[in-house]
């Protein structure tokens, strides 16, 4: 009788002290994965840019009484930061004139007013040379440049561009809106009758008088009006800040309020406002600050901390972590096939 319960008790030891090794790997193995780290991570879609560019910046997870900011001394408008999956996600523009240089990027995670989390990241911003053009206009049409049209215009624009829909609407990559020779680059720095006259703020592609525009991508169309300098204006919300705009048109084809999808015409080609011939100007921007329609024609550009792909593997595994140890243990951060990094605060 007493030799079985001698073995009875030892094999209950023996199954005691298995579940205390097997909570111990366990918990070992919890803390190896970072499942107690209540620090966010931190995406950046690159950390070398060109002027013209933007970064896509992520912070994931984030609970409902934080909020986020980012800055940098190469950033001209305050970010505006929208809720993304479990985190949130911000655009940030490098405008044309920004030098090349180191700059540190400041991403910072609030709670009632004061700094929970606090991440510097050097990004270099490469040089890039910009073309010169030189145009040769009348008096006349020199008029339709004056500072108060400008100003009258923009008074347009910036409203327009003063809200964007919360949730990414635009479809990878950006479409170009119509078949032409491109005239004007990006960035191009103008010389008006010999007078310096600012930079090219889009894509200038020449075509005939009539030709339809469509839309570079799903969109909502936040202004359709003639303005002064830019003529028959077309404004789409990709969301999240991104626009898109369309000028010079000779007739506008949506309304505002109007959803439009990619490929949907929405005007024709004109020669209204400032112009010196039937043209498309085609500007793409990050709230106020232009960025290079090129850049958004790039599949790549806008993936990073959105592409799908990569939400979707970050929420299996940061759910089902068991099920996916060879993601969250041995990786901790997901490979991904573009320029893009994720830290932890
Ligand atoms: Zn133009």
């Amino acid at each position: 009788m007493g030799g079985i319960s001698v073995r009875k008790n030892h094999l209950i030891l023996a199954l005691i002290l298995l579940a205390i090794g097997v909570g111990l790997v366990v918990a070992l193995y919890m803390v190896r994965v970072g499942l107690f780290d209540s620090r966010p991570n931190v995406t950046f879609s690159a950390v070398q840019v060109e002027p013209g560019e933007f970064l896509i910046v992520q912070v994931d997870p984030l609970t409902a009484d934080r909020s986020m900011r980012v800055q940098s001394p190469f950033i001209r408008e305050e970010p505006r930061v929208y809720p993304h999956g479990q985190g949130a996600v911000v655009l940030i523009p490098v405008d044309y004139r920004t030098l090349p240089g180191d700059y540190i990027l400041e991403v910072t995670v609030q709670k009632g007013g004061s700094i929970v989390h606090k991440l510097e990241q050097v990004v270099t911003v490469n040089p890039r040379e910009f073309t010169i053009q030189k145009l040769y206009v009348s008096k006349e049409l020199l008029s339709n440049r004056d500072e108060a049209l400008w100003a009258e215009d923009r008074i347009h624009t910036s409203e327009a561009r003063a809200q964007s829909s919360a949730e990414p609407l635009w479809e990878r990559p950006f479409l170009q809106p119509l078949e032409g020779r491109i005239t004007t680059q990006f960035g191009q720095i103008r010389y008006v009758n010999d007078q310096e006259s600012g930079r090219h703020s889009g894509l200038d592609i020449a075509a005939p008088r009539g030709t339809p525009v469509v839309a570079s991508n799903d969109g909502v169309v936040v202004l359709a009006r003639f303005l002064h300098v830019t003529g028959y204006t077309v404004i789409l919300d990709h969301g999240l800040n991104l626009f898109s705009s369309y000028s010079h048109l000779d007739q506008i084809d949506v309304k505002v309020g109007q959803a439009v999808a990619k490929g949907q015409a929405i005007g024709i080609v004109g020669n209204t406002g400032f112009s010196t011939g039937p043209h498309l100007h085609w500007a793409v921007s990050v709230g106020g600050v232009f960025v290079d329609p090129y850049f958004v024609m790039q599949d790549s550009s806008l993936a990073g901390p959105l592409a799908e792909i990569s939400n979707r593997l970050a929420r299996w595994s940061g759910r089902f972590w068991l099920a996916f140890p060879i993601y969250y243990g041995s990786e901790r951060f997901f490979k991904r096939k573009d320029d893009s990094i994720c830290l932890k605060f």
